[in-house]
């Protein structure tokens, strides 16, 4: 017998069941690059697009690839070993002929009115990108699967655009302006991403790299303000990381409800800005988004499992930051207030191991988890191994990896290599198991 809890009970499982299988297909999938040709359609809510996408399988016998689409429609799919495709809910499948593993191009033509991860606001005529790319581009979402992007996209000639990679070409055409960005490493596909609207700038200088900032309420004077501790914040993040930035630009835009590092830019909530112009110390989502320019979108968790690596490390990072520029009170009070969280989700009964087995359906308090108590934990091994090999292990680990997708063993090795010291105790503890 069913009730409807049991029928809505069984197909979460189900569709559970179905996200695992999908996904450990998709593993197999080792996209290279991704070569995307979009026009966004504000008025409409609407998006086409090309995308051309180069791929291996690292699997045997494998004759199909399941790639992420979410609501996008297919209008065509082509290539050499393309037999078929066939699009079942939010994935698209990929038919293949023959046992030829290296050097597959498929072309794929879409089209469709996405409901999340393009965001449109009529009201002000802005598009911009936010968590999940497949919902505005087919790919494979899987964090592990880094690829290069080139991006061409067309816009209204009144607007500006930011995206994801280097500006190559900037062309008005058939009333459109025709951007064309190519980024030249290797990068997860939820980074990529675009903005567009009509924004008052700003831009300063750190040495070569160019710090652009973008908003459309605020005045090119208060986004100096707001941002005023971009440059020291770049120069802290390269120092303890021990890897230069190495872009040209990055690009901070104040935009919607939503925070997100994208790569070479971020875009933090429009009335954060008032925050920051209100107390000029509320600089934690600044040094958050940036911080994952380095860990997140360089050394990148392998799988969603290991999402503390990218979250607990950014967050651990403006704190670190805070107590570099305004004082180990700042730096503690960081670590209290994230300790706070943890142990109301302590309390709750709540706490769980910092790396998931599943992370399909996160709660809100396995979300905070990840980041906060996966910050204080990050506290905890600076205390346990003290600051000076604490500082050059995560420098060892982040150019150890860097470019690289990782997991919790790869983040204990890289610390315990360069410590001299087993950890196996504090990782069983804090990491591995739940209090
Ligand atoms: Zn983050």
């Amino acid at each position: 017998m069913f009730s409807k809890e049991n029928i809505s009970i069984l197909l979460i499982v189900l569709l559970l069941v179905l996200s695992a299988q999908a996904s450990s297909i998709v593993t197999e999938l080792d996209v290279i690059s991704y070569h995307l040709t979009i026009t966004p359609n504000i008025d409409e809510k609407h998006i086409s697009g090309t995308v051309i996408i180069k791929f291996q399988i690292n699997s045997k016998n494998s004759d199909s690839i399941i790639l992420n689409a979410g609501n996008l429609e297919i209008d065509r799919v082509v290539g050499e070993n393309v037999t078929g495709f066939k699009k079942s809910n939010n994935g698209l499948v990929i038919q293949l002929s023959g046992n030829e593993k290296n050097g597959n191009e498929i072309t794929i033509d879409y089209h469709g009115n996405p409901n999340s991860g393009l965001l449109f606001d009529l009201d002000h005529g802005e598009a911009f990108t936010v968590y999940s790319t497949s919902r505005w581009m087919i790919c494979n979402d899987s964090p592990g699967d880094k690829a290069l992007f080139h991006l061409n996209i067309a816009i209204p000639v009144d607007k500006t655009c930011i995206a994801s990679g280097e500006l190559v070409s900037k062309i008005h055409r058939n009333g459109k302006m025709h951007y064309s960005y190519q980024q030249n490493y290797e990068a997860p596909t939820y980074t990529y991403g675009f903005a567009i609207g009509n924004f008052n700038q700003a831009e300063e200088k750190l040495g070569k790299l160019l710090l652009n900032y973008y908003s459309r309420d605020y005045s090119s004077d208060q986004l100096l303000t707001i941002f005023q501790e971009t440059p020291a914040m770049i120069s802290f993040f390269e120092e303890k990381s021990g890897v230069s930035y190495g872009e040209s630009t990055y690009s901070q835009i104040l935009i919607g409800d939503y925070y997100q590092e994208m790569s070479g830019y971020s875009i933090l909530k429009d009335t954060y800005g008032e925050l920051v112009l209100h107390d000029s110390t509320e600089t934690n989502l600044i040094s958050h988004e940036m911080a994952h320019q380095w860990w997140g979108n360089r050394v990148t968790c392998k799988s969603w499992n290991h999402f503390w690596l990218n979250e607990a490390m950014a967050t651990f990072m403006s704190a670190a930051y805070n107590e570099h520029r305004f004082g180990k009170e700042k730096y503690q009070s960081d670590i209290d207030s994230y300790y706070e969280v943890y142990e109301a989700i302590k309390n709750r009964g709540n706490d769980k191991p910092l790396v998931f087995d599943s992370w399909s359906n996160p709660s809100s308090d396995d979300r905070n988890l990840v980041y906060f108590k996966g910050a204080y934990v990050l506290h905890l091994l600076r205390e346990n191994i003290g600051d000076e090999m604490f500082w050059e292990a995560i420098r060892f680990y982040t150019a150890k990896h860097f470019g690289n997708s990782v997991e919790t063993t790869d983040f204990q090795k890289a610390i315990e290599e360069s410590s001299g010291t087993n950890l196996d105790n504090f990782f069983n503890e804090w990491v591995y198991k739940s209090n």
